[in-house]
């Protein structure tokens, strides 16, 4: 009688999208679905998940494999993971250990390392001579690896360059050297020693008074009596030696014990929160949630709340209350860096029990972040998408702040949306989802309006602050008044004025969708296609444009073909050149500047925003990170530079990009109890996503919006399927993709609403010499689409990636 265990091997491998059989020996057969395990796999030894044991196999005869080993003491799959991992990998199109690894800290448990020696079983002199015939360069290695009792690889390549690895399988293949695989488990711990007595503390107290003179260790002793215990770390805070512990240990009366130390990187942030009373709105908001909560019944809410009008409040109030419930919580952030005033104000209130997942983190740290949460040390975890995989177990709430925003999508295998997770994961938990946004997706709010989630509104800033008066500045007009400066003369005025109010500013420039584009600086001008009307992308190998819908190609003008300017160029000026302009313009101005190339380090965002918070610089600058949710009272100034170069993407998404960052840098000015002023600058100053962000009107631009998804079944009136056809050729990317589209055309040729595009290159069409081509599926039911493809094997070609709902269909 047998236990067999149906096991998916934890290699990322695409084209292994099987499940082997493996025997659970007699003294594991406590184990069974949801565990990680170590089992043999060819000649190595590999993490496994059991996800199904099939019964008792009576015959004896099998001659399968037995599971080697457990990696935890817990099963680490619980059925709610388990039926959300299902769920990603049917939803998206992905092997379900790709799911499964999700739910991983650091993407594995073990680190196989193979070992190798000269196997006992062989004629040494006959086997050396017999190399040495073939080649000298087998001999070699042979007799080196005879010198050591076992070697690894990285060793043998060190001496003898790559190519050892060739003559090792060579050697393995004849038997004469064996491979031997050795498990490491990756996620190390850190333990610390803990002294504490080993006999009672009558004993103790006899022990001191027999010594007379011995003070250091009578000192630690009743230290021990009146504490308990006293970490080896802690010895120098309490003035102890530790030689006196060598002492008493020797002489019986204490021990030393190691204890496994949970790493929390966040711990010194713990604080007290000042207590306020919430406003109506709230308490609206959060007697639509509680209810749900309670009653342990999945729903999913839209906080629609204007930026400062107290949504962050709102999340730490459901989640007090799940914790009263003993129920846990997720909080979800865009990006912890950009975000640690939520993870301050969430520690202020819950202390230790809050966990932060950032980026950063080790994977020992991580593994620790994790294990707190399964072991219930704690019962909250903020971060960022990878936040919605924690192992809770009574999951009550999950937040997501920001919905909106695009690194909710993850970019790489499996390319899920946190959004379609968390709802997911609350379904099968019977939690509740909580969505906040002042922006919130046209997808979101429009399920939201036809009753798929609650809409719970909140229209008011907080103690009566008001909302920026935002000034448009048409920057076709500033150039016509013979004013080139990047700054306009509207901006210029709003910072002269801030600045000598002591008051700060923040200044944004978009560059997203930057020198894509071509437009003329006259006009406006955008070079379109002439049969797509959608902007011609700039490939800079030919100096080209090329449409991204129909592959027509142009040649890249030299005057504006509208009004014959020369000022026709690819929109282009970096964060640099910006500050340069503004200290020639404010000569002592004190900038502080926030992008890719100053925020390398760890926490550097955080040190940036909290020098700016406490006001050692009057201007803070840089691309869409500092968009982001912070409340920094003393701003009351905002200035957005080409606001709207998203436009110009040929993407369907690119209003709804240009209306929330409109709306989500204005929402920083003004915070406090002074007003706030916006300069927006724009050559579109008449599109429907300006207007509207100018007047902080979201009913507006998404009547606007949805009237085109609409009209050209674009989500959510349609859905989405992207393609990515991969190859060292491009000749072969083309070929490959046009016959995929062929077969997709014929296989779905009866279904209504679905279109084949394509194929067109990749906007970035070639990364490390890998030629990408692009094919979009748009279709009424996705769900039609899906089987299509599993059926053409699309999801186990390595060269294919393929993206349910992408964010962008460039
Ligand atoms: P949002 O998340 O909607 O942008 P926040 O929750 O950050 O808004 O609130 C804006 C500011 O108002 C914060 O400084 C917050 O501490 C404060 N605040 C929130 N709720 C209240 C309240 N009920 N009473 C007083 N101050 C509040
Ligand atoms: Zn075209
Ligand atoms: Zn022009």
């Amino acid at each position: 009688m047998q236990r067999i265990a149906q096991i998916l091997v934890n290699i990322a491998t695409r084209s292994i999208n099987k499940a082997f059989s493996y025997l659970i020996p007699v003294h594991l057969d406590y184990i069974g679905v949801g565990w990680r395990v170590v089992v043999p796999f060819g000649n190595r030894k590999l993490e496994g998940f059991i996800i199904e044991v099939t019964g008792e196999d009576n015959s004896g005869q099998t001659d399968l494999k037995p599971i080697l080993d457990i990696l935890d003491n817990e099963i680490w799959f619980d059925d709610h993971m388990m039926n959300t991992a299902r769920w990603i990998s049917e939803y998206y199109l992905c092997n379900l250990v790709d799911a499964m690894r999700l739910f991983i800290p650091g993407k594995s448990g073990i680190k196989s390392i193979t070992t190798y020696y000269v196997s006992t079983d062989i004629d040494f002199d006959a086997t050396a001579s017999a190399l040495g015939l073939k080649s000298t360069d087998y001999c070699q290695v042979f007799m080196y690896i005879n010198k050591y009792p076992a070697i690894n690889s990285a060793r043998l390549e060190k001496q003898f360059g790559a190519t050892v690895l060739k003559i090792i399988r060579y050697l393995v293949r004849k038997q004469v050297v064996i491979g031997e695989s050795i498990i490491k488990k990756t996620a190390s711990h850190r333990y610390k020693n803990i002294l504490h007595l080993a006999v009672t503390p009558e004993a103790a107290k006899a022990f001191i008074d027999s010594f007379s003179r011995k003070t250091a260790q009578c000192r630690l002793l009743t230290y021990l009596m009146t504490h308990e215990q006293l970490a080896y770390d802690d010895f120098l805070k309490h003035n102890m030696s530790h030689d006196a512990a060598k002492k008493i240990i020797q002489a019986g009366l204490a021990v030393i014990e190691k204890v496994q130390v949970l790493r929390d990187s966040y711990a010194d942030i713990c604080g007290t929160e000042a207590q306020v009373s919430l406003t109506l709105e709230q308490q609206q908001a959060l007697a639509k949630i509680v209810p749900k909560m309670q009653t342990k019944e999945f729903d999913s809410f839209l906080l629609h709340g204007i930026t400062g009008s107290g949504k962050t409040q709102v999340y730490i109030e459901a989640v007090a209350i799940a914790r009263q419930n003993h129920r846990q919580a997720i909080v979800l952030v865009p990006e912890i860096a950009l975000t640690s005033q939520i993870v301050a104000r969430f520690k202020a209130r819950f202390c230790d029990d809050v966990v932060v997942l950032h980026s950063k983190l080790s994977t020992g740290e991580r593994y620790d972040a994790w294990q707190r949460l399964r072991t219930g040390q704690a019962g909250i975890v903020i971060g960022a998408r990878s936040a919605v995989f924690a192992p809770l177990s009574d999951l009550g709430i999950i937040i997501m702040d920001e919905e909106h925003e695009f690194t909710y999508k993850q970019e790489e295998t499996p390319r899920y949306h946190t959004r379609q997770v968390a709802l997911t994961r609350a379904r099968l938990a019977g939690g509740v989802v909580v969505m906040g946004s002042a922006t919130p997706a046209v997808e979101t709010y429009y399920q939201a309006l036809h009753g798929q989630h609650t809409l719970l509104s909140m229209s008011k800033r907080i103690a009566g602050a008001s909302l920026p008066e935002v000034t448009v500045v048409d920057m076709r007009e500033e150039l016509r008044q013979k004013r080139r400066s990047v700054i306009s003369l509207p901006l210029q005025e709003l910072l002269a004025m801030t600045i000598s109010r002591g008051e700060q500013a923040i200044i944004l420039l978009n560059r997203r969708g930057y020198a894509t584009f071509v437009m003329c600086r006259e006009c406006g001008h955008i070079v379109r296609c002439k049969h797509c009307d959608i902007s011609l992308v700039y490939h800079s190998v030919g100096n080209i444009l090329r449409c991204h819908y129909c592959q027509c190609v142009e040649s890249t003008p030299e005057i504006c073909p509208a009004c014959s300017s020369r000022y026709i160029r690819f929109f282009g000026t970096g964060t640099q050149k910006l500050e340069e302009s503004l200290v020639k313009l404010f000569p002592g101005i004190r900038i502080v500047r926030m992008d890719q190339d100053t925020t390398g380090g760890k926490m550097a965002y955080d040190r940036i925003l909290e020098a700016f918070t406490k006001g050692e610089y009057d201007v803070l600058l840089g691309t869409q990170m500092v968009a982001k949710g912070h409340d920094v009272k003393n701003v009351t100034a905002v200035g957005i530079i080409a606001a709207d170069s998203i436009l110009n993407l040929p993407d369907f998404r690119a209003a709804e990009r240009v209306f929330a960052l409109l709306t989500q840098a204005a929402g920083r000015a003004g915070r406090g109890d002074k007003p706030g002023r916006v300069v927006v600058q724009t050559y579109n100053p008449e599109h429907y996503a300006v207007q509207a962000g100018a007047q902080h009107d979201y009913q507006a631009f998404y009547e606007v919006e949805i009237g085109y998804r609409r009209e050209l079944s674009y989500p959510p009136y349609g859905q989405i399927l992207k393609l990515t056809i991969q190859d060292d050729q491009e000749s072969k990317a083309r070929v490959q993709a046009e016959a995929i589209i062929k077969e997709l055309q014929q296989r779905l040729h009866d279904q209504k609403n679905t279109e084949v595009i394509g194929p067109f290159p990749a906007p970035i069409a070639k990364v490390k010499d890998v030629f990408r081509m692009n094919i979009i599926i748009k279709t009424a039911d996705l769900a039609l689409v899906k089987p299509c493809i599993l059926a053409m094997g699309l999801t186990v070609r390595p060269n294919v990636i393929i993206d349910v709902e992408p964010i962008s269909i460039m």
